[in-house]
């Protein structure tokens, strides 16, 4: 095996490294948002969500689960709670955002 030779193996050795990593990385990150996607199937009433905030001021709006509404639209969604969740509504899974 001549110099060259070695080099280009250990080149193309760490670009494997790296391809493994970020495929690896990616699929994390599909498994950890699909799950996330089809799981919001909890009741409004099962995890005591209203439309105002909490008495400490939390409100959906702050909450790590909370996903924006659209663009013009008055409402976003939860991850976990079914339908549609107001910015300024709270729940009892409030979760801060990290
Ligand atoms: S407070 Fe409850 S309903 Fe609101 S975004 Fe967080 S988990 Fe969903």
């Amino acid at each position: 095996m001549t110099e060259t030779t070695k080099t280009m193996d250990i080149a193309a050795s760490r670009r494997g490294l790296l391809h493994l990593a970020a495929c690896v990385g990616g699929a994390a990150l599909c498994a950890a948002a699909v799950p996330q996607a089809q799981a919001a199937d909890l009741s409004k009433a099962s995890v005591g969500y209203r439309d105002i905030p909490s008495d400490q001021g939390k409100l959906c709006a702050m909450c790590a689960l909370f996903i924006l509404p659209a663009p013009g639209a008055a409402h976003g969604r939860c991850q976990l709670v079914a339908g549609p969740i107001a910015p300024g509504g709270w729940c009892q899974i409030w979760t801060p955002r990290s």
